[in-house]
């Protein structure tokens, strides 16, 4: 008898999909960099469910690219690289691709699949994807996606599971790099800390997963040995939300990244400026970019927490980091209550002549979860739509100072401003400058 097949389908976890800086933004370089980087990320998450799910059942893994029609992807997750129906199709979304996931889900399910979604946004908005899916998974989904499949291999399959948070990164399985077949992405992916212990009111980082946890360092050693066997010094993005949060020993974990040759992005906040010796284990293990959240030189966010501070002291943290030989990228958030088309203007003014070698730069999205959703929802300022809109480039919200109409052509004037070729290639002479510092000799290796 032929086994039973699960699908895993990865939604793409990038889109724009406001038409005006679609057309404008993704064509200016800075911005079409990141999006290209975040777009060819590995699945993580499938990845490592998939490790958990025996061997009584074949599995295969497609990749939506979030553009071609939802009727030829349903298509394409019923034959299948195998022409088999799978039995079984389990969806990974976040917030703007979860309505796409729904209604691939519906075509599906009318030839008999079972069809499972789980991740952050199912965890925040179950009621949301309860409609569309047969099963909605919440919390960490290795401590319930084996469950789930007994559970359906038996006959007794419930339509909801809930993860109770004491799931130990400890247990990890090895993710199954397998099944990109020969395709090796441009960067892999490993999370070495799950949730932040910080509470901004923005991020749902730190309230969904919760507790937060770090992975221990011989589980962190070999998932990077498990990549660097497929590729020699390899690309890693840390799949973190703030990795030097914990209080945690970093050495080891930096040791491994050092070891391995590895070349390596992650998020922070600014506060690691304030270490100099673990700012330098940091550089010489092959870090190359930091994302730091400084949000906004106009406000401080109310639900910052521990990471607030005032603006001249984070932009001091960044020419630290920077000066140990590690590209920033700032992150800033435009939109919060107070914008104004004038501070926007001076943002952008900072912006072109900022000290940062990158920049990220996103509209204020309140994402089912963050308490600036329940609040904005309280307040009935929350725009009707639904939850494509929540790409970080749409205004979704009505703004406190401006119409929303107002503020979006800001903001994509502002994109605009910021990333045209020439203010982004005096930051490409930024980065230029801290990659030659790193090969200075008597800097770092
Ligand atoms: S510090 Fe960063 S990861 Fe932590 S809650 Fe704030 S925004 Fe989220």
């Amino acid at each position: 008898m032929s086994k039973p097949k699960l699908t895993l389908v990865a939604m793409s976890g990038l889109r724009v999909g406001h038409e005006g800086l679609l057309q404008r933004g993704l064509k200016l370089p800075g911005l079409a960099r990141r999006a290209s980087a975040l777009s060819q990320l590995p699945p993580l998450g499938l990845l490592t469910i998939a490790a958990l799910v025996p061997e009584t059942w074949d599995i295969e893994l497609l990749m939506d690219d979030g553009v071609t029609a939802v009727s030829e992807v349903a298509e394409q997750i019923l034959s299948g690289k195998s022409s088999t129906q799978p039995a079984m199709v389990a969806f990974s979304a976040l917030t703007p691709s979860a309505d796409r996931a729904a209604r691939i889900s519906q075509l599906v399910r009318r030839r008999n699949v079972t069809t499972v979604i789980g991740g952050l946004h199912a965890t925040a908005t179950p009621d949301h994807c309860r409609p569309h899916f047969d099963v909605v998974v919440q919390g960490d989904g290795e401590s319930t996606f084996a469950k789930l499949l007994s559970d359906f291999a038996g006959g007794r399959g419930r339509d909801s599971y809930r993860a109770d948070g004491s799931f130990s990164l400890g247990d990890s399985p090895l993710p199954r790099w397998d099944l990109l077949g020969d395709h090796s992405p441009p960067r892999y992916t490993i999370q070495s800390m799950r949730g932040c212990p910080w509470a901004c009111s923005f991020c749902a980082a730190s309230r969904l997963l919760e507790p937060a946890r770090v992975k221990p360092d011989e589980r962190f050693e070999a998932e990077l040995k498990a990549i660097a066997s497929r590729k020699a010094r390899p690309w890693i993005e840390l799949a973190d939300d703030n990795t030097f949060a914990s209080g945690r020993d970093h050495g080891p974990m930096l040791e491994s990244l050092r070891r391995h040759g590895a070349r390596w992005f992650t998020e922070s906040d600014w506060r690691i400026a304030k270490q100099p010796e673990l700012l330098s284990q940091i550089a010489e293990s092959g870090c190359r970019q930091i994302l730091v959240g400084l949000e906004s030189n106009v406000f401080r966010y109310p639900g910052m927490g521990a990471k607030n501070a005032d603006w001249q002291r984070m932009l001091e943290a960044v020419d630290v980091i920077q000066e140990a030989g590690i590209v920033v990228n700032g992150c800033l958030i435009v939109g919060a209550d107070g914008e104004t088309p004038e501070s926007m203007e001076r943002l952008g003014d900072f912006l072109e002549e900022a000290p940062m070698g990158e920049i990220q730069l996103t509209l204020q999205t309140p994402f089912p979860g963050t308490s600036l959703y329940d609040s904005l929802l309280r307040s009935q300022r929350l725009l009707p739509g639904d939850f494509s809109r929540y790409t970080l480039f749409d205004v979704v919200y009505q703004p406190d100072q401006m119409t929303a109409e107002q503020l979006q052509n800001e903001f994509n004037d502002l994109v605009g401003r910021v990333f045209r070729p020439e203010v982004q290639s005096r930051r490409d002479s930024i980065q230029k400058r801290i990659r030659s510092s790193r090969r200075s000799p008597g800097k770092r290796s």
